[in-house]
């Protein structure tokens, strides 16, 4: 699939804006602060629609405007599709799918399926365990709408269930509710836990190979996964908890406290490994989802990359360009030396200016 084109309307700092995309790769650089990432932006929010950054739609609509529109023109099987976003201030965003307007964001599933990179992504494993969930969540849910479901469902029972505890501090009479929340907790926190497990285990067996090649043969990186409690034993670990959860106001088990970790060697690199070592797993592991999207959707998805290449040394860079091949990729930089360098060949190129 590929994006063809993006029109902005008082969106971010752009009034008006109107580009066309290559098929092939797609260079947007510029000086800082000046509509890069917010351009990737936009277009992430036209296949998902949310923010990559977590931003809300009011600070998404440009300053001192009531609404934004985006527009993107896709093309998919090579058929040309209309994804429509309207940001209103103090209401729910409108989005349609060729004029016709959708419902629930899990519509537009599969219509635009992006990879998107950041240099926060090369900071995964170095983070907590908070960015290493958001990564599979991230990942899950666009290549699973399932998944998407499921886990809208457990956060919402979660925090009906935080909110409970706290009020069973005042009258200890609502304590016989709770197994409403913990009846949804575990039925949905297992199905979370259970698509982690086989999402990680199809990441493993790819981010093996990338990952030697990455590092001249040298490293062997496997990613484990730690769930903080057992599919089995939820129900049981849930009950156990329940004096501390009512102590401490908030659920201490389930798959909100999952994490993710990194071994080569079997050594965890998340406490003892280097910088270097940090980011090319991370590197692999985001090469490993760009392999895992295709393969499972059966076409290319498009790739975002922001900023990341100035992350990277030399060969790293070399290793992330030429694993891009047929995919349709937006690169942000705010130079173009690493092209000129490795003598990448790039279709179309845009410069950045002002919001211009
Ligand atoms: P860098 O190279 O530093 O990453 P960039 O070109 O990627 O820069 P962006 O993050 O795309 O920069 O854009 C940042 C600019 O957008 C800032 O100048 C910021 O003030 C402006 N901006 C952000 N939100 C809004 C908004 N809601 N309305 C108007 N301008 C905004
Ligand atoms: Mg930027």
């Amino acid at each position: 699939m590929i994006v063809k084109s993006l029109e902005l309307m008082d969106y971010r700092n752009y009034s008006h804006l109107n580009m066309q995309f290559h098929k092939g790769t797609n260079i947007l650089y510029g000086e800082n602060a000046q509509g890069k990432t917010n351009i990737l932006e936009a277009v992430y929010l036209g296949g998902t629609t949310k923010s990559h950054r977590g931003s809300k739609d009011k600070e998404i609509i440009k300053f001192q405007k009531e609404e934004a529109h985006i527009r993107i023109i896709i093309e998919k099987n090579q058929i040309p599709h209309r994804i429509d976003l309207h940001l209103k201030k103090n209401k729910a965003k409108g989005v349609a799918i060729d004029g016709i307007p959708i419902k629930r964001q899990g519509e537009l599933f599969g219509m635009l399926n992006l990879v998107f990179f950041s240099p926060e992504d090369l900071y995964i494993i170095k983070n907590g365990p908070g960015e290493r969930r958001r990564f599979l969540d991230l990942e899950l849910c666009q290549i699973d709408k399932v998944y998407l479901h499921h886990l809208s469902n457990y956060n919402k029972s979660l925090a009906q269930r935080n909110n409970l505890l706290k009020q069973i501090s005042f009258n200890r009479n609502l304590l016989d509710t709770l197994y409403i929340w913990d009846t949804k907790l575990t039925e949905y926190g297992k199905k979370i836990i259970e698509s982690r497990e086989q999402f990680i285990g199809k990441l493993n067996d790819l981010v093996r190979d990338i990952h030697k090649r990455l590092t001249g043969d040298r490293e062997k990186l496997i990613l484990q996964y730690e769930p903080n409690v057992k599919m089995n034993e939820f129900e049981e670990r849930l009950k156990k908890s329940l004096e501390r959860d009512l102590t401490l106001k908030m659920t201490n088990i389930g798959p909100h406290r999952d994490d993710l970790s990194f071994l080569i060697d079997s050594i965890d690199i998340r406490k003892y490994g280097s910088q270097g070592q940090q980011r090319t797993a991370a590197l692999s592991c985001k090469l490993a989802e760009i392999e895992l999207v295709k393969s499972i959707i059966n076409e290319n998805p498009v790739l975002l990359l922001d900023d990341v290449l100035s992350e990277l040394d030399r060969q790293r860079q070399t290793h992330l360009l030429n694993s891009i091949g047929d995919i349709q990729t937006i690169i942000t930089c705010t130079g173009l030396e690493e092209f000129v360098n490795h003598r990448f060949q790039y279709n179309k190129i845009f410069h950045v200016v002002n919001g211009t």
